[in-house]
């Protein structure tokens, strides 16, 4: 009998960080009204000769990304860590090296594991249209798929 039941059980390594040498971590970039828990942004690429932007992001545990949808695409590679995502009526368990990728206007977000950090990198074009946050009639209709439910209640 662990003396400590009901910790959770951390994996190696599952809680480092990960940086780069000049790299900040700075504040996840949402729209005012989006929920959103325990995000950093580190922009590692940014050029103009280049139109394509590449970040890291690391949600600590427990914490997820907000629920939106826009215009551009995403192309994600997990580097560490392990969660889940939607992607649009879809819910995936990923983790290190797995590739999700966001079509344009499509639903998404992703949680970190309550025990684990999800860091991702995430390839974006350099101009982009805003996100947009799901109106109480989308939401609502998100919410009728029990699988999308219960990932939105982060069960
Ligand atoms: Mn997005």
């Amino acid at each position: 009998m662990p003396d400590d039941a009901g910790a959770p059980t951390l994996r190696r390594g599952a809680l480092k960080s990960y940086s780069w040498d000049g790299v900040e971590p700075r504040p996840y970039r949402a729209e005012p009204d989006a929920r959103f828990e325990g995000v950093t942004r580190q922009v590692l690429f940014s050029d103009p000769r280049l139109r394509g932007e590449l970040r890291y992001f690391e949600v600590s545990p427990g914490g997820y990304s907000s629920l939106e949808r826009h215009a551009h695409m995403h192309a994600v590679l997990v580097l560490c860590g392990g969660g889940r995502c939607l992607v649009g009526e879809n819910v995936h368990a990923i983790g290190p090296h797995d590739l999700i990728t966001v079509p344009p206007w499509t639903w998404h977000q992703f949680r970190a594991a309550p025990d684990q950090r999800l860091g991702f990198l995430c390839l974006v074009d350099a101009e982009r249209d805003r996100p947009v946050a799901p109106s109480e009639a989308e939401r609502e209709a998100l919410m009728r798929q029990p699988a999308v439910r219960e990932f939105l209640a982060g069960r």
